[in-house]
């Protein structure tokens, strides 16, 4: 069985990352950069990406900035306006411009299509170019075992690894989590979602083009259960849709969220909606629909040389479009943590470090975005703390400044 060696340098350490998702990838990235040999592990040849958006806010975005990541390479569409409809008659009924987000977050609100975003991370990951070794991905490794303390992981193939560390980012049904001694607490929500996307040129043809022009995420309902949830990515050269409704519709059991639908059953699904969106849902491609699961947030994220990243540490509901988001700013977490600044730290102060800048702020997202799921006035651009005190916002979320906190956490290490 081949055995990966352990690194002799105290200061570049040999680091696994299991899964190649959004997650691992970026924590590839940042810990690449921060001058350590990377190993990613993925169960398949792919990264599993599906075909639908992901808008990045500042609070991930920054970190492509801070790895240099050729954000534009990646497709986005920038996000300038939150725009709310009426259900039935498509009105618009609110707004929330973003035209000033960037003065006051210091990035754009960058909306991609996530399999050119994949695509790209993968690549800048992986890539000869760029600052410190690329991370190597070794495909068809699926981990089965892992020991916490010793950094050995077994995988199906047969083979066995020892890494210095081991950052478990293996998604939200993340098997490395009971390695950990973790049970997750799920329960099925009482929603269920369909995605679908339609491209431009047919949406033209429909005549709806205003919908790929409006660089805007678009919501109809959100006041209860159903909601639909529209954004441009690709260059605009994409349509992607959310569609929530009550899982009591069709009492969907099957897991996963690959489940295939059609046009016709989607628009049967909101008989009252904009009649827009019904001609756009009967014309629309890769109708896919999945049940939704409510997690408890988990007591701990680390044990011995392991921790958790991304859907395998919070995973959560996706009301407040911040799941990457704080996969993002877990992988940045651990990049500033291994940097040359924290040299002097050893690795078990590391990882609790980590655990103490990540998981109360990625407890309070993942409890907010429950929140969200049934009321839209909780997710960020539509919250304000005027409305309940210690609401969520999105000065909180996308103003973070997590250099500053982790240097706060490193001093009271050193000074309790
Ligand atoms: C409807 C919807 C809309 C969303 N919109 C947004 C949004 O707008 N903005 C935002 O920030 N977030 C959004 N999110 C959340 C976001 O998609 C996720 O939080 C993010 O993709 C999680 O990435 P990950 O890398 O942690 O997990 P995953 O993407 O699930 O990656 C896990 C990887 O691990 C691999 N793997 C699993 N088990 C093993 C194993 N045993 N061994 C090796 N490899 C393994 C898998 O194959 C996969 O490649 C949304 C989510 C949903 C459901």
């Amino acid at each position: 069985m081949p055995v990966t060696a352990k690194s002799q340098s105290t200061s570049s350490y040999n680091i696994a990352i299991i899964g190649s998702g959004l997650g691992g990838l970026s924590a590839a990235i940042a810990l690449r950069r921060a001058g350590h040999q990377v190993t990613i592990y993925e169960r398949y040849d792919f990264g599993g990406e599906v075909g639908a958006s992901l808008s990045l806010a500042s609070n991930g975005s920054r970190f492509l900035h801070e790895w240099e990541v050729d954000i534009p390479a990646a497709k986005p569409v920038i996000l300038r306006n939150l725009i709310m409809h009426d259900w039935s008659s498509g009105e618009i009924s609110g707004q929330y411009p973003l035209g000033d987000y960037r003065e006051r977050f210091g990035t754009d609100y960058n909306n991609f299509h996530r399999i050119d975003l994949h695509k790209h991370l993968k690549n800048v990951a992986t890539a000869e170019a760029g600052q410190g070794p690329p991370a190597q991905l070794k495909v068809w490794h699926k981990a089965i075992k892992l020991d916490p303390a010793q950094g050995r992981i077994a995988f199906e193939n047969g083979t066995e690894a020892v890494h210095d560390v081991v950052v478990c980012a293996d998604g939200i049904r993340s098997q490395m989590r009971e390695q950990l001694g973790i049970t997750p607490q799920v329960t099925p929500s009482t929603s269920c979602c369909y995605r679908c996307i339609i491209s431009t040129k047919k949406l033209r043809e429909l005549g709806l083009g205003e919908f790929a022009d409006n660089s805007a995420i678009e919501f109809w309902g959100g006041k209860g259960i159903d909601k639909i949830v529209m954004s441009p990515c690709s260059n605009h050269e994409v349509v992607s849709c959310y569609c929530f409704y009550p899982a009591e519709k069709n009492d969907l059991k099957e897991d996963g969220w690959n489940i295939s639908s059609t046009g016709e059953n989607l628009a049967a699904t909101f008989p009252d909606l904009d009649d827009r969106l019904r001609l756009l849902f009967r014309n629309a491609e890769d109708i896919k629909m999945w049940r939704l699961y409510n997690h408890e947030p988990y007591p701990y994220w680390v044990n011995g040389r392991c921790c958790l990243l991304g859907d395998a540490a919070h995973p959560m509901m996706p009301d407040q479009s911040q799941g990457a988001c704080m996969a993002l700013e877990d992988a940045g977490a651990l990049g500033i943590l291994f940097s040359a600044e924290y040299a002097h730290l050893s690795i078990p102060d590391k990882l609790q470090m980590y655990e103490l800048e990540r998981r109360p702020r990625a407890s309070r997202v993942q409890e907010s975005s429950r929140r969200a799921r049934t009321d839209i006035t909780e997710r960020i651009g539509w919250s304000s703390a005027n409305d309940r005190p210690g609401k969520l916002t999105i000065e909180e979320v996308c103003g973070y400044n997590m250099h500053s906190h982790v240097a706060e956490l490193v001093e009271k290490l050193a000074n309790p």
